[in-house]
């Protein structure tokens, strides 16, 4: 069995706390990405699962075996580094081989697998060549073929992406989707790119200071971040935040956007989750979730920049606390200074407490 669970995981150095709480559950072939900014304590978790530090407290059970003590050799993970580790002196066939041939496969069985890995990976016409003479980005994909022809049940990825250039990374994931997808492993994929996470995962559990945030389905993080943390980390940009009170308004319940001068009436959904509630909230709604005009009702301000962005252009609005994004097709205008009316979508809009972060609804 595959799957992997991690309970109440904790990880110390000395007297930091890198890793406060952990509880996950990874499913036999799933492919579950860790995301979240430069020290929340990914690699740290992925360490442990490897078998290359112990917790300090907490279990990592893979299956119903518990690992705790259990050297990584023996824990049967594939693992890649965002630096590759690979032998320069041999060539690419020698690299690919050589685990294969250290565990005394069949040459049949070897042959087969490297067939399979070099053409998923297109090392084919590669082979022959010696490492020393290939390109960081092949290079990768050496190291990461060297791991998968192990067929391990288990495959850590590190920020294996990370040195290779922005054509080659998206090339790239789209052919460890493709590999995992072939072999069935549970994956897990260190990443601080949501854009990876959000393009690869079957589900991303999103990190922060030693925490997990949210565990959820790529849309599902993006459509019902848990947070405010999560609401601006996942989306490029991320979620618009407007600080806000409830109010009541003709019977109806509103949030009003004070220093914006407007009001937005709250579809029933979050009228009900936010009966009762007094506490300053944030209204979020996501810049590609909002329309841009001239003249109407919404929230009023003035065009501070628009940056074009290939299809699609980002257009920033107000400043400080009412800083607004909006994404807009390329056929839809702005112009820099424009007084404009910013109308969110009020099906996808995001209500969180202001004081504790939390979504409310
Ligand atoms: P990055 O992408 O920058 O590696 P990360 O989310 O993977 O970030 P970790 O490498 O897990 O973060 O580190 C989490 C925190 O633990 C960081 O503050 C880091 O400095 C600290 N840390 C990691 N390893 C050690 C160690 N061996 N001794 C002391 N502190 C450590």
């Amino acid at each position: 069995m595959s799957t992997i669970r991690l309970e109440n995981l904790v990880k110390k150095f000395g007297d930091f706390t890198a890793l406060k709480t952990m509880d996950l559950e990874i499913a036999d072939g799933e492919f579950m990405a860790l995301l979240g900014p430069s020290g929340c304590g990914k690699s740290t978790t992925m360490n442990m699962i490897a078998g290359m530090e112990e917790p300090t407290s907490g279990r990592i059970l893979f299956g119903d075996r518990n690992m705790s003590g259990v050297p990584m050799g023996r824990r049967g993970v594939g693992f890649v580094f965002q630096n590759y580790a690979i032998f320069t002196h041999m060539t690419v066939r020698q690299n690919l081989t050589y685990g294969p041939r250290m565990h005394g496969r069949p040459k049949a069985e070897i042959d087969r697998r490297v067939g399979a890995i070099a053409e998923l990976l297109q090392l084919t016409s590669l082979l022959d060549r010696r490492a020393d003479r290939l390109s960081v980005n092949i290079l990768q994909r050496v190291a990461i073929g060297r791991s998968a022809i192990m067929e391990p049940v288990i495959f850590l990825l590190d920020e294996p992406l990370s040195n290779v250039d922005a054509a080659f990374r998206a090339v790239m994931r789209t052919e460890l989707k493709h590999l995992q997808r072939q072999f069935r492993q549970t994956m897990v994929y260190v990443t601080h790119d949501q854009l990876e996470a959000m393009t690869m995962a079957d589900r991303i559990a999103v990190m922060d200071h030693g925490m997990l945030q949210q565990v959820g389905t790529p849309l599902d993080v993006y459509n019902n971040p848990a947070n405010v943390f999560v609401a601006r980390f996942i989306g490029a940009p991320g979620m618009n935040l407007l600080p806000g009170w409830p109010a009541d308004s003709d019977g109806g319940l509103v949030i009003d956007l004070g220093p914006l001068g407007a009001t937005a009436p709250l579809p029933k959904r979050l009228a009900a989750a936010m009966r009762g509630h007094s506490r300053e909230v944030l209204f979020g709604f996501r810049p590609e979730q909002a329309t841009l005009a001239g003249e109407g009702r919404g929230i009023a301000a003035q065009v501070t920049a628009v940056e074009r962005i290939g299809a699609r252009t980002i257009v920033h609005l107000g400043e400080g606390d009412s800083a607004i994004k909006v994404v807009l097709d390329n056929d839809q205008q702005a112009a820099f200074g424009a007084s404009a009316i910013v109308t969110p979508n009020m099906d996808a809009v995001r209500i969180f407490d202001r004081t504790t972060g939390q979504a409310i609804g």
